[in-house]
């Protein structure tokens, strides 16, 4: 595919380059070369224009570029003829969300009414009613989930009980010990919370005060959790899974921008538990993570190489400010 594009690239037909790299992105396991990106910089250096495609492109796909290709990017924003930019390497204040750089806040991570709409739409048809889902989730199940959620929704907090279970192997005995501290942690707070959980993991548990939904122990049980965190926009959802297979089955290019952010917004990760049932979690960002653009400055987060999780989001950022030409005389 690579090749295809680079072709393509070569003949001017960018906009059917860009297509093909966007099917790449979504497409699991394959990946964009760095001469792809650096061919599609060339093109943008020659003709001094197509920058906007490719700044259209970080914004949707939240692709994280490299340190090469990103510092090639910076190169030829500052030394382009029309509108040159000045660009420095960052941080961001992970309280604030303030540019180290020039200070400027981020975007805040608010998802419109529209695009969220839109992405519960996507979710509940592509990833619940996808005909995979059948594979692992009888459709009895999923009429029985659907049955419980309109009964039951909206949630403030929906737990993914397997998950947590999971998390907590290293500190407790016994799995429900680590559900059960979580699940106290947001009933404390008179929080109205969902677990999601298989049905082997409840044997001999009760969790009180909190609504469970039970899958056979087969399920797939993915997109009962997203589809019950997408019931309200305010919910919450604990869980370490990166959804990657989910987003893909979205299938389109829109709707993978809005999970991302949405994704990045509403996920609650654990970052330890104590043996006396207290966790501590790592909150979700209140400021958007993904390329931006506003008062004329871009924002790009980027991959420095730095090993991280997979749930984890590179701590790196490109701040680039319109370079003004100081009058001398
Ligand atoms: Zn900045």
């Amino acid at each position: 595919m690579n090749a295809i594009i680079d072709c393509l690239f070569k003949n001017d037909q960018i906009d059917t380059a860009v297509s093909w790299i966007n099917k790449i992105i979504i497409s699991k396991g394959k990946k964009v070369h760095d001469f792809t990106y650096e061919h599609w910089l060339r093109k943008c250096a020659d003709q001094q224009i197509g920058y906007n495609s490719f700044f259209d492109f970080l914004v949707k796909s939240g692709v994280f570029l490299n340190t090469s290709i990103i510092q090639q990017f910076k190169d030829l924003l500052e030394n382009r003829l029309i509108d040159p930019f000045v660009g420095h390497f960052t941080t961001v204040d992970e309280g604030t969300g303030r540019c180290r750089s020039c200070e400027k806040l981020l975007q805040n991570s608010e998802i419109s009414d529209d695009e969220f709409a839109d992405l519960k739409q996507g979710l509940m048809e592509k990833v619940l009613l996808g005909t995979d889902v059948y594979l692992g989730s009888k459709p009895e199940e999923i009429r029985r989930f659907q049955n419980f959620i309109q009964k039951t929704a909206p949630y403030d907090v929906v737990i993914d009980g397997l998950n947590v279970a999971h998390q907590g192997k290293q500190t407790f005995k016994y799995p429900d010990q680590a559900l059960s501290s979580v699940v106290k942690y947001f009933t404390n707070q008179n929080l109205r919370v969902l677990v999601l959980t298989r049905k082997h993991l409840l044997r001999g548990t009760t969790l009180k005060s909190a609504l469970v939904f039970a899958t056979e122990d087969l399920s797939g049980d993915d997109p009962f959790l997203l589809c019950s965190a997408v019931q309200s926009s305010n919910t919450k959802f604990v869980s370490e899974d990166v959804f990657r297979d989910h987003l893909f089955r979205l299938g389109d290019f829109r709707l993978q921008n809005i999970f991302r952010r949405w994704q990045h917004k509403a996920q609650m990760q654990i970052v330890s538990f104590d043996k006396n049932g207290g966790v501590r979690f790592q909150q979700p960002r209140k400021y958007r993570t993904i390329s931006q653009f506003s008062d004329g400055c871009w924002h790009i987060p980027y991959d420095d190489g730095t090993p991280r999780y997979s749930y984890e989001l590179p701590a790196t950022w490109l701040c680039l400010q319109p370079k003004t030409s100081k009058i001398t005389k």
